[in-house]
């Protein structure tokens, strides 16, 4: 059961994208990428690293959960490239990309600044953040390693 609030008659900018909503789990992290950090929850039981936020444990199901700033980096665990957005206020094509974070999680995000032709799985990557029309930001991910040049 869950209640519907009346939506405010407000005027609001067209967003470009989906903008993420935010819920009780997850107000510290969208409050944190206001400031462009990035924050993992850590279970201080078992001591993973969980994304996406949430109330409880997914290994261990504890509740005693702390916030702490990821590094942002990472690999691309693997990709997709969108040819043809659903979202027709979206530019393609674009890479959808599952990503392996340093602290041990999977997310999924996009991977930008790099043409879609030269993402690559186990390409390092970095945190690259995209404004979102409230302030906040996405993560997203670009290239940080030596993809400049044609050797491997
Ligand atoms: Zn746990």
């Amino acid at each position: 059961m869950s209640q519907t609030p009346a939506q405010s008659s407000e005027e609001k900018p067209k967003p470009r994208r989906f903008e993420p909503p935010v819920s009780p789990a997850t107000q510290a992290f969208w409050d944190a990428t206001r400031e462009q950090k990035f924050l993992l929850q850590w279970c201080t039981d078992c001591r993973k690293a969980i994304f996406f936020p949430r109330e409880v444990c997914p290994s261990c199901l504890g509740s005693s959960l702390e916030w702490k700033e990821s590094a942002g980096r990472g690999r691309v665990y693997t990709y997709t490239v969108e040819y043809r957005p659903q979202n027709p206020n979206l530019a393609g094509p674009y890479t959808v990309a599952l990503i392996d974070l340093e602290e041990g999680v999977r997310m999924m995000s996009n991977v930008v600044d790099c043409d879609p032709d030269r993402v690559s799985v186990g390409m390092d990557v970095g945190i690259a953040w995209e404004a979102l029309s409230d302030g906040r930001h996405l993560p997203m991910f670009a290239p940080t390693g030596s993809t400049t040049g044609g050797d491997q």
